[in-house]
């Protein structure tokens, strides 16, 4: 068995949509960054690389590249997913840990769950979305989403 951890933080910015685990979330900010800013994709992403000792997903898709402007994250973690299986490995579940000061995850977190397990062909019980606000830390502006991913051996 494999274990991953990733993490990503991006800025609210007004004016673009707010897309959370694939989800387009009702909100006046969005959140910024090359792609579509999806926090909980990118450190999914980065888990499941994580988990394999693959390379990180900066360095598969650089913020430099301009083909990744405003890209789709399902992208990233397609790539991800086929990086773990041509590793030998499939993902068990993932749990994850939001942080951010609004909108609320939880009218949307049924959702988010049932998005983010179709994108990785796992069971809605298997997928983990929890959401807290960022006490004393002073990050208001800010998305910040915590992954660990389980992968198991095909073999
Ligand atoms: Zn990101």
């Amino acid at each position: 068995m494999r274990i991953g951890y990733g993490w990503d933080s991006h800025e609210f910015k007004s004016g673009i949509p707010l897309t959370i685990g694939g989800v387009t979330l009702a909100h006046d900010k969005g959140l910024g960054g090359h792609s579509d800013g999806d926090v909980l994709l990118h450190a999914i992403t980065d888990a499941l690389l994580g988990a394999i000792a693959g390379p990180d997903i900066g360095s598969l898709f650089p913020p430099s590249d301009p083909q990744w402007k405003g890209a789709d994250s399902a992208v990233f973690l397609r790539e991800a997913l086929k990086r773990v299986t041509a590793a030998g490995y499939e993902l068990v579940n993932l749990d994850s840990t939001l942080v951010l000061a609004a909108p609320k995850i939880g009218p949307h977190a049924a959702a988010i769950r049932r998005h983010v397990a179709e994108l990785c062909g796992i069971a809605g019980d298997c997928v983990g979305i929890k959401a807290k606000t960022p006490e004393g830390m002073g990050t208001d502006n800010t998305a910040i989403a915590h992954v660990t991913v389980l992968l198991q051996s095909k073999k």
